[in-house]
């Protein structure tokens, strides 16, 4: 599982996270919701040490950290547990769509490029991008490069998946094959946080919905909780304003 406990993180005299603490089951699909500038990004970066958090412990499967006492062993081993989809993409430019895919597998986990080859191959056909494997990114669309973007987390073979906002990025018309992508990941029991404003699909997808403001958790609990009987004011304002 997934235990982040009394995380915090400031940015000079900013306090981003204010004490975070969360629990998330092997195979569980968490929603993170909120209003810009309330931590999310800051949260998901700090899980994945893309940003190292001033204090609190996290645990994600079999690597324990206390952030004031973490090596740079641990950072790597805590790295590597998670990927994250960004709502950007973020995929490498000068690279074709498999190559994207491929090049972790054979520089950083040091797969042979017979075996990272067949990964890539195997979840281009589960996100429905056979056909574009040699294409660069540029020439596909919004949708179609979040697809690969899951497709290249998912070869990394994760203990979670981290998104970011994964469809915030997208037309409309794109935002459901990316959505369905995720969900189809959620029914084979990958364990994943979702930063979302999409709370259609949270409220079909998650097992549990975390509501941030301000840098705290607000509220917690099952969708039919948050969405249908939010009990603190700030969590029912917020989803007012969105309807
Ligand atoms: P959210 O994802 O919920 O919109 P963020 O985690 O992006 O919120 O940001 C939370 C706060 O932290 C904001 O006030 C933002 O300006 C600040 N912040 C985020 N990243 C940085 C950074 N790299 N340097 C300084 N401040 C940052
Ligand atoms: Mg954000």
């Amino acid at each position: 599982m997934i235990s982040v406990q009394n995380l915090h993180k400031s940015y000079k005299d900013n306090e981003v996270l204010k004490g975070i603490s969360l629990t998330v089951e092997k195979g569980q699909v968490v929603a993170i919701i909120g209003p810009s500038g309330s931590g999310k990004s800051t949260f998901l970066r700090c899980l994945n040490v893309l940003e190292q958090a001033d204090k609190g412990q996290i645990t994600i499967d079999d690597v324990a950290v206390d952030i004031a006492n973490l090596t740079n062993k641990k950072t790597e081993l805590l790295r590597h547990k998670t990927a994250m989809v960004f709502q950007n993409y973020s995929l490498f430019k000068n690279k074709t769509v498999k190559e994207n895919i491929t090049m972790p597998l054979v520089t950083v986990q040091k797969k042979s490029q017979r075996e990272a080859d067949s990964i890539a191959e195997n979840l281009l056909a589960q996100v429905g991008l056979s056909d574009k494997e040699n294409f660069y990114p540029n020439s596909l669309s919004g949708g179609q490069q979040q697809r690969v973007g899951i497709a290249r987390a998912v070869a990394l073979n994760p203990y979670a998946i981290l998104f970011d906002e994964p469809t915030s990025a997208l037309d409309p018309e794109l935002v459901g094959e990316v959505l369905q992508v995720i969900q189809s990941l959620a029914l084979s029991n990958m364990t994943m946080i979702v930063v979302t404003h999409e709370m259609s699909f949270a409220r079909q997808v998650a097992d549990h919905v975390v509501f941030m403001a301000e840098g705290y958790i607000v509220e917690q609990g099952t969708p039919e909780e948050i969405f249908n009987n939010p009990k603190q004011e700030r969590t029912k304002k917020f989803l007012q304003q969105l309807s």
